[in-house]
Order: C-alpha cells, then structure tokens, then sequence
C-alpha cells in the first residue's frame, strides 16, 4: 500500500499547465541584453588626459568598480586589468587600449592605483 503511494507521487498523473504551447521561455529571449558595447565615438583615439573621456576614465577607476578608494584602502592586483576593462568598456578598441597603456606605462602608471596616483589630478 505504502509502496503504491510513492510510486504514484512519483509520477504524477496531471502536470497541469506545464507544457502549454505559447509559455515557453524563448519569449523572454529578446529582453536579455548582450555584454558586448557598441564602440563609443569618443573612444576613436587613445585615451590620453587631453581626451574627452580621461575624466571619466580616471573616476571610473578610483570608484567602486575599479580600485574602489576608500580612506587608505584601494584594491590594485598589480597590473593594469581595471584600466583596460574600463577602456573597452567604454567602447574603445584593442588598438587604441594598447596605445593608452603604454602612454599610462610611461607616465608612471604601471599598475591600476598608479594610473590614479601619478596621472590623476593633484590635490
Ligand atoms: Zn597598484
């Protein structure tokens, strides 16, 4: 008797509703935004501090998302990962990246808290 019950659970007679035609999940497809970021015009040319973009850029990377600066506190892994995770996602291109980094490189900026340190504004 007991066993019949399980049995039975297990394979429940009516799943009512379950494979409606028009309720599959394909519908909510179209919603689901792509990661890729169209190419900014901005970003045309590599970001250097004269760039339309450079204030924009250094903010991003001392804010929450990047070095997240906080008293005396930041995160920086050693390199330039923050940096070049902003500049494509700001919408420039691998070339122009290159360019801003060996720039950044040069100044002082090898890792992520440089760029902040030796090429943000002086206070
Ligand atoms: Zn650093």
């Amino acid at each position: 008797m007991r066993r019949l019950e399980a049995a039975e659970a297990r394979q429940p007679a009516d799943l009512p509703g379950s494979l409606q035609p028009g309720l599959t999940f394909v519908e909510y497809g179209p919603n689901i935004r792509t990661m890729k970021h169209p190419l900014n015009p901005l970003a045309r040319q590599p970001l250097l501090p004269r760039h339309a973009l450079w204030n924009e850029f250094l903010e991003r990377l001392a804010g929450p998302e990047a070095c997240n600066f906080r008293n005396d506190q930041w995160t920086c892994f050693g390199d330039l990962r923050f940096t070049q995770r902003l500049l494509r996602d700001m919408g420039m291109d691998e070339h122009s990246i290159e360019v801003s980094v060996a720039y950044l490189e040069d100044h002082g900026g090898y890792c992520d808290c440089e760029v902040v340190f030796n090429l943000g504004p002086r206070r």
